[in-house]
């Protein structure tokens, strides 16, 4: 067996089949902008291992700004980001150039670029990167982002540049957080694809819309009007501070929500393997994640948010000390989740789960009269059940592939129906259903609705204890090359 304190940070991108991280180490990416959007893309793409990545912009930093727990107060952000950029990886080149693209002079900046993005929310500076590219054939990803909407496009070789690539609707406005981490992790899974080489890179509009009951369109059914105090007496606890709750749900709750509590629970130590996504973890391998993430998020919030770090695994024997407004669940195990569904369907708390593999995103709501139970929306509770069986007959599994991407965009989505179903009389109701984020998926965005609330109570709760041993079999079969295990009940398929 590998010896796993020594394996190399980008160990669980690099079980994906056909994974190429040498093509990500020869790139070249180049970010216009330095506000949140252009932040959470290098993040990402750092994390991913992208060997060259240069940042373009001249705005001054300002205490306020940080990147997770680094501050980026120097006079000039991009090169403060760029000392930000280095902590998360340090095996990356980074560059902060002290310019902008609002002269064509700065085009200059672009020359040696695989691709450039422009982050901005400024119609000159994409001109100017666009003309770039029809003169040059390098491709470029323009986005821009609002408080709660943005809009993404990328422009491929030998194109007519699509009407909307400068983006003039979203000229000026203030690039809010969420939306700006949303954006960001489908950005870099795009930057990714073309780096490597594949195809089937976006080729729609990209749109994420909390203004909007369909959230994948830009056409807005409501107007929101953002406010710090939303959810000042709100208590939210968040089970799960790897991949998805660690760097993304965490501070998303801290810097968008502002709750009066937040509480986080994980039993886990940070491992060398963690950092191709746990950014948060940068310089904590050894220590247990929950404590690491407390300071990170007490970094952000200053005092004005109770954060408390729970040292522990999930179990239906939790007793907390406060009631819980919402739960997020971010975990990575079907049978704690279907556990934590139990604890918040007994106690009639809203809950929001998140789920990850390298190409997809999935986050799913339950609110008590509201939406759907998860028994009755993807039948968790046999899922728990069967994944656990095979879990526990099983003897060692190789780790399953992860990526940063899909759980930066997980996190956001997450985050972002929590405010519908903490206060759905200022952010609209929350979608009932799946939310998807699929890389391979033209559209990448939907939702799988279901059109009504469920009334089942408690009664699968039971169902979670194991079935005696002797009554179960698993058979192995193939699908499509791969390797399907299958469980068998008293003889019957589950
Ligand atoms: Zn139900």
């Amino acid at each position: 067996m590998e010896n796993e304190a020594n394996i190399n940070r980008y160990d669980r991108q690099q079980r994906i089949k056909d994974w190429d991280q040498e093509k990500l180490t020869k790139g070249t990416v180049t970010i216009i902008g330095s506000d949140n959007l252009a932040r959470y893309i290098a993040m990402p793409l750092a994390a991913l291992g992208v060997g060259n990545i240069r940042i373009i912009d001249s705005a001054k930093g300002s205490d306020k700004d940080m990147l997770l727990d680094i501050p980026l107060e120097g006079k000039v952000r991009s090169q403060s980001l760029e000392q930000a950029i280095k902590k998360i990886n340090p095996e990356v080149n980074v560059i902060g150039i002290n310019s902008s693209l609002s002269t064509i002079a700065a085009q200059y900046f672009l020359q040696g670029s695989d691709i450039v993005i422009d982050a901005t929310n400024d119609k000159l500076s994409k001109s100017h990167v666009i003309d770039y590219s029809l003169k040059t054939d390098v491709p470029v990803i323009s986005a821009s982002a609002s408080q709660n909407k943005g809009k993404i496009i990328f422009h491929y070789y030998h194109q007519e540049p699509q009407p909307m690539i400068l983006m003039p609707m979203l000229e000026g406005t203030e690039q809010g957080d969420l939306i700006s981490l949303e954006l960001g992790g489908v950005i870099a899974e795009e930057t990714k694809k073309f780096l490597m080489g594949h195809k089937e890179l976006l080729n729609i509009v990209y749109n994420y819309n909390l203004e909007s009951d369909e959230r994948f369109n830009f056409t807005s059914d409501r107007e929101i009007k953002n406010a710090d105090n939303h959810f000042k007496d709100k208590n939210i606890l968040i089970v799960g501070t790897g991949a998805l709750g660690g760097p993304f749900l965490g501070p998303a709750t801290v810097i968008n929500l502002k709750p009066a509590r937040l509480d986080i629970m994980d039993y886990d130590t940070v491992e060398d393997h963690n950092l191709n996504r746990q950014v948060c973890f940068y310089d904590a391998v050894g220590r247990l994640k929950a404590e690491r993430l407390k300071e990170t998020l007490m970094a952000i919030s200053g005092k004005d948010i109770e954060i408390n770090a729970i040292i522990d695994k999930f179990t239906d024997q939790f007793k907390p000390d406060v009631r819980y407004d919402l739960i997020f669940d971010a975990v990575d195990s079907f049978f704690t989740k279907a556990i934590l569904h139990n604890y918040a369907k007994q106690n009639k708390i809203p809950i929001i789960s998140g789920g990850t593999d390298y190409r997809a995103s999935t986050v799913i709501v339950y609110q008590p009269g509201e939406t759907s139970c998860f028994d009755c929306q993807i039948n968790l509770s046999e899922l728990a059940i069967k994944t656990e069986i095979i879990r526990r007959t099983s003897c060692l599994q190789a780790p399953d592939p992860s990526v940063i991407m899909t759980n930066q965009i997980a996190g956001a989505l997450m985050v972002g129906e929590a405010r519908s179903v903490l206060r759905p009389d200022i952010y609209g109701r929350p979608v009932n259903g799946e939310i998807k984020y699929i890389s391979d998926f033209d559209s990448r965005g939907g939702v799988n609705r279901l059109e009504r609330t469920c009334n089942c109570h408690t009664k699968k709760v039971s169902s979670l204890e194991l079935p005696d041993p002797e009554r179960v079999e698993i058979k192995e079969k193939e699908i499509d090359g791969r390797i399907i295990k299958q469980v068998y009940l008293d003889g019957k398929m589950m």
